[in-house]
């Protein structure tokens, strides 16, 4: 795993399918996509390990057979677009239950889905029971679009406040830019 892992993402969130989203980025001006660089699925996935948002026996699984990146980006896509608008379209729902029901979910003694298959159909059957369990307790309502125009990320806003995916990355940030127009215009 690169040095700079910590790095390439704004911020982790708990949700394994926040983190998912967030596979792609502006970085330097360009967009990055996460998935698209080598071996760059299974370094998020030690990432994803080392920030505890996924344990070692999911990651296991996940690796026992491949994980396509073509695959995976339509569902990131597909499910960026439904979180970008207000018009959100509920029958793609439908595909997340054909998901879990397609590769079958089993738990661990920590009550943590385990995929009953690896690969790209098992990490899309774990991403879809992480989106169905977060639709339950009313966390889709709460998805937000970083405000800031140098960001792609997702995240989860809570109070219903947050303007920002990292107050650290992206607030500064913008604070920074606001403060040194607002010098140009005195
Ligand atoms: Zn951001």
């Amino acid at each position: 795993m690169e040095n700079n892992m910590e790095t390439k993402y704004s911020f982790v969130s708990q949700y394994l399918f926040i983190n998912f989203l967030n596979t792609i980025n502006i970085k330097k001006i360009t967009a990055i996509d996460f998935l698209e660089e080598k071996r760059g699925i299974d370094d998020w996935l030690a990432f994803l390990e080392s920030q505890e948002v996924l344990n070692l026996q999911q990651v296991e699984k996940l690796k026992s057979s491949p994980v396509e990146a073509k695959e995976l980006k339509v569902f990131r896509d597909q499910w960026r677009n439904y979180f970008s608008t207000d018009q959100r379209d509920k029958s793609s729902l439908n595909s997340l239950v054909a998901h879990t029901t397609k590769v079958p979910l089993y738990f661990n003694k920590a009550c943590e889905p385990i995929p009953s298959k690896g690969g790209t159909e098992g990490l899309l059957a774990l991403l879809s029971y992480d989106m169905l369990l977060a639709l339950q307790s009313g966390v889709f309502e709460k998805i937000k679009k970083c405000e800031s125009s140098l960001c792609y990320a997702f995240f989860v806003d809570i109070s219903g406040k947050r303007k920002w995916c990292s107050m650290e990355i992206c607030g500064n940030r913008e604070k920074a830019r606001r403060h040194y127009s607002k010098k140009i215009k005195e």
